[in-house]
């Protein structure tokens, strides 16, 4: 077992997870095996803050120059809204060719519960912390993002002085890449205990009315990391997608059985840095804004369910509806939060924006861990593979990390 690589490893507990999930009952494994991978989750969660500042404030300190990282922070968010708008533009498309919800006979006098949903100027005013310690005590991405940039930024302009600042936060950034390193290497038993119980709950019987829902939402998935994100670092770092997918295994496995782009976190920096030899610089910066606003398969999801909604209850959307749906499917996004379930609550949103029925959601609620686990895996996918465009654009990878030694 030692011998094995991590992503070996991820896949036995995943595979073993699915068997074990299949074979015994859910009483059983809820009360038994959940545990273990609730134990892996709350190891995540317990790095995620600090790791994120420490790595992000030594990140914008060494970037030295801040033009640099103004560029990077354009890049990045172009890339994050284009690659999502094309994202809901895939959903969209396959839902239309799909057509997963017609002819579907389900109980649509479901009842869903809407719940508020916080405007888009909050989102960015929300951005700047008024107590930057109950940020990060409430683990407020957005806001530890904002003060760890004016902190490492500070740190660039009043250089010497600021001298023992700096090398704490490096020593600390280091204390974290260890802790990450040991919950990293607990993912397996983690990735088992988290799967065994999903599959425990969610029969065939449970799946099979929504099968098609599911498979446009995968399929749309694969296509657009396939076409997508293969094209951009083949072409931004010239990276092979197969070397670039077989590096990010472990992060998207992780991805796939926690359903949080924020739990996945401390696994994305991991495996840009030391399997893709991106630098912390790019990684720190890139990784954590993208857990926050980039959801590139929540978006396609949001698409592929709107239309599916529409069809089951025989609405016919416009060309205009439907790129309706493409804006404010990307603006929801956005403000979709990187933990699980946070995208059912976003479609509530975009149902509004086309006046299609709200209760159409209740549809979709019983199987949307399913869904999640498709969309997170991609939106971290998407993450990453901007921290590759960024590293490679600033010359801040190192090609000597060979990804094909994961
Ligand atoms: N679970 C997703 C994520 O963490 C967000 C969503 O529910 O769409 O990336």
């Amino acid at each position: 077992m030692k011998k094995l690589n991590i992503s070996t490893k991820i896949f036995i507990g995943l595979f073993l997870g699915v068997l074990v999930g299949l074979a015994i009952p859910e009483n059983i494994t809820s009360t038994f095996i959940a545990p273990l991978g609730l134990l892996f989750l709350r190891l995540i969660k317990m790095i995620i803050a600090p790791l994120v500042f420490a790595t992000l404030v030594m990140g914008a300190s060494s970037v030295g120059d801040i033009k640099k990282l103004g560029r990077m922070g354009g890049k990045t968010f172009i890339y994050y809204m284009a690659t999502t708008a094309v994202a809901i533009v895939i959903g969209l498309t396959l839902a239309n060719i799909i057509e997963p919800g017609t002819g579907l006979k389900l109980a649509v006098d479901a009842k869903f519960e809407s719940q508020e949903i916080v405007p888009i100027i909050d989102v960015f005013l929300n951005i700047i912390p008024e107590n930057p310690l109950k940020s990060l005590v409430e683990g407020n991405m957005l806001q530890i993002i904002f003060f760890a940039l004016c902190v490492g930024i500070s740190l660039t302009v009043i250089g010497e002085k600021g001298k023992v600042v700096k090398s704490f936060f490096d020593g600390f950034s280091e204390v974290m890449f260890k802790i990450t390193d040991f919950v990293m290497s607990l993912a397996p038993y983690g990735v088992f205990g988290l799967i065994a119980p999903i599959v425990a709950q969610y029969g065939y019987d449970v799946l099979k009315p929504l099968f098609w829902v599911i498979l446009t939402v995968y399929l749309g998935s694969i296509i657009h990391a396939i076409f997508v994100y293969s094209m951009v670092v083949k072409v931004s770092a010239k990276i092979s997608p197969l070397a670039f997918f077989k590096a990010i295994l472990p992060a998207q496995l992780v991805g796939f059985s926690t359903c949080s782009s924020s739990g996945t976190l401390p696994a994305s920096m991991q495996c840009a840095e030391e399997n893709l030899g991106v630098s912390n610089e790019v990684s720190s910066f890139v990784l954590p804004l993208g857990a926050t606003i980039n959801m590139d398969g929540t978006c396609l999801y949001l698409g592929v369910c709107a239309l599916f909604i529409a069809q089951v209850y025989g609405v016919d959307l416009s060309l205009t509806q439907q790129f309706t749906i493409v804006l404010t499917g990307t603006l929801a996004s956005i403000g979709t939060a990187g933990v699980p379930g946070a995208g059912v609550v976003m479609l509530t949103m975009v149902l509004t924006s086309v006046g299609l029925p709200l209760d159409g959601i209740a549809l979709i609620a019983g199987i949307d861990r399913i869904l999640d686990m498709a969309r997170t895996t991609l939106n971290i996918t998407g993450d990453i593979s901007a921290a590759v465009l960024v590293g490679a654009t600033e010359n801040e990878i190192n090609y000597n990390k060979e990804p094909l030694n994961v």
